[in-house]
């Protein structure tokens, strides 16, 4: 019998995490959507010719120009921005902590209502900045290699505190109004804590959002969502979202993958490549991404590449090796690099690409699979 209880952690009924209103019960405004925000213009007896026209003013101040302040919003008559001030907020969470690691990765330690700290994580390359954004607090998968998983699950994010993790990173970054051009922020991961397609229905409200091009504006082909291979959802990502994919491979066979992702024991690796096949879009200009954590002895010999070649055949693939990340208490070790080198060579000759992801901002416990590690630890010291 296959015990579930191994696959993943129990999700208690009420996960939903904190309202809509704050303590002064204000409406918060980040993550609502244009007809949400003529709701907003309608409960304040607005006329309803012009709530269509008021909500795309305010989905302009709100997405656009990043404003934090109602009074900056001058297309909107005063009498009406004032009161607006008076019911809702434009309250993005606070910054717990606001980290930067010696190799230009900074990461957002982000306290909301309830008290959950959120992670995301920026890193700055040569031709693009990606913020990898969290989906959960905690995770309910178990993948035996992975420390969020090790962590209490806590629950699922709103659509608010996803938006807003994209949005704290511009405040800080100083990247309003959102430019077209030469941006900071490029790309979006959904890479962070979390599994995004267990929490879909907010993670695709928040990218619908985030890719609209009068707001935030980042586009479907700049984000890219990561699962740990949840079947079912991946054929919904694609039609209702079409964003770029990444699965969490790791390994090429079901015995071993049972062990590291063991969702795998639900969907197994058959299942999950006929899901790949399925997604829509995918091409040689736009492949799925296969993460693959390179551990010693358990993963990363020369007949693992091979056969990582073989099952990947027909699929437009890219696969990004990632150098292990340990954390304390792990029974994994890191492969060696010259193991590493082969076994990207390898994938490589057969005409894959395989760059192997150098670790980025492991000084700041920022690195995959290490997101909450830090904050665990730092609530821990403070406690002594
Ligand atoms: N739940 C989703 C999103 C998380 S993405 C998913 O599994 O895809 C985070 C990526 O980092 C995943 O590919 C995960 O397997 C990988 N990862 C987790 N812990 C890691 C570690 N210690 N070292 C290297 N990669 C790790």
């Amino acid at each position: 019998m296959l015990d579930l209880t191994d696959i993943e952690k129990p999700v208690p009924v009420d996960n939903a995490g904190p309202g809509d209103f704050d303590a002064n019960g204000k409406r918060y405004l980040v993550g609502l959507d244009r007809d949400e925000l003529a709701n907003v213009f309608r409960e304040l007896g607005e006329p309803e010719k012009s709530l269509r026209m008021r909500a795309n003013q305010l989905w302009h101040w709100l997405y656009h120009r990043g404003t934090q302040d109602f009074e900056d919003m001058t297309t909107i008559a005063k009498g009406l921005r004032a009161r607006l001030a008076e019911v809702a907020t434009l309250d993005r969470g606070a910054i717990e902590s606001h980290q930067q690691s010696e190799d230009g990765t900074a990461k957002w330690l982000v306290r909301n209502a309830d008290g959950a700290l959120i992670e995301s994580v920026y890193i700055p390359e040569e031709d693009r900045g990606t913020l990898c954004v969290s989906s959960q607090v905690g995770c309910t998968l178990n993948c035996s290699f992975c420390h969020t998983g090790t962590q209490a699950w806590v629950r699922n994010l709103q659509p608010r505190e996803i938006v807003a993790q994209i949005m704290i990173a511009r405040d800080t970054l100083g990247e309003w109004p959102s430019p077209q051009e030469g941006r900071l922020i490029s790309n979006v991961v959904m890479m962070g804590m979390g599994e995004p397609l267990y929490n879909l229905d907010h993670v695709a409200k928040a990218l619908k959002i985030v890719m609209d091009g009068d707001g935030v504006s980042i586009s479907k082909r700049r984000i890219t969502l990561s699962t740990a291979g949840v079947v079912p959802m991946m054929d919904r990502c694609g039609e209702e979202l079409d964003v770029n994919l990444a699965v969490s491979l790791h390994a090429v066979n079901d015995e071993t993958r049972d062990e590291l992702v063991p969702i795998n024991r639900k969907y197994p690796i058959a299942e999950l490549l006929a899901a790949c096949r399925r997604y829509p879009g995918s091409s040689n200009s736009r492949r799925i991404t296969f993460e693959y954590a390179m551990l010693k002895g358990v993963n990363d010999s020369a007949a693992d590449a091979r056969e990582l070649v073989r099952i990947l055949k027909g699929i437009p693939a890219k696969i990004n090796l990632i150098p292990f990340n340990p954390w304390p208490g792990v029974a994994y070790d890191c492969s060696d690099w010259p193991t590493i080198r082969k076994f990207s060579d390898i994938v490589f000759n057969a005409g894959v690409s395989a760059p192997i992801r150098m670790p980025r901002g492991r000084d700041i416990m920022a690195a995959c699979g290490q997101l909450k590690s830090a904050s665990v630890k730092q609530r821990a010291s403070q406690r002594t």
